[in-house]
């Protein structure tokens, strides 16, 4: 047995508990046939939480190419998630754009809002090329750091 979430035609939509088997009854409302909704959340039990925006499909392709009951069942899990972040603020996140996330900021990327910071990140060293300090490099200096390690 399991639970089925199942929309009619003209969209009204409703759940069932029955066997896999058995075929989908006819929307109760208007008498239409139906058809099931996948469904990402967890009904009884533990529930699961809703994924974040950011792992909504963002593709026409992600959406199954606009299959209706997909994107009803997505436009769904959304909502749970808004309810779910409006009564928990923390799992919001920070949704501002990210602006970068390459080099220095692939750990943390730099959204819109943030401070850009300074360009000396070696700080107090007063470098201007902070990648390369010498430690324990011998006498590598310069060019030098691009050559390949041949045997000559
Ligand atoms: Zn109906």
């Amino acid at each position: 047995m399991a639970i089925y979430e199942l929309s009619c035609e003209t969209g009204h939509r409703f759940e069932v508990i029955q066997s896999y088997t058995a075929p989908l009854p006819s929307c109760p409302e208007c008498g239409t046939t139906t058809r099931k909704i996948p469904s990402t959340v967890a009904i009884g039990g533990a529930a699961t939480v809703p994924p974040p925006p950011e792992r909504m499909p963002q593709t026409w392709k992600g959406t199954h190419r606009g299959d209706r009951d997909y994107v009803t069942a997505l436009r769904r899990t959304a909502e749970s998630r808004q309810k779910l972040e409006e009564k928990h603020p923390e799992l919001a996140g920070d949704r501002r754009p990210i602006l970068a996330h390459e080099g220095r900021y692939e750990a943390a990327p730099l959204r819109a809002g943030d401070a850009v910071p300074a360009p000396s990140e070696g700080a107090g060293h007063g470098h201007s090329h902070s990648h390369q300090h010498g430690h324990g490099h011998g006498h590598a200096q310069g060019k030098a750091d691009r050559r390949p390690a041949t045997g000559d």
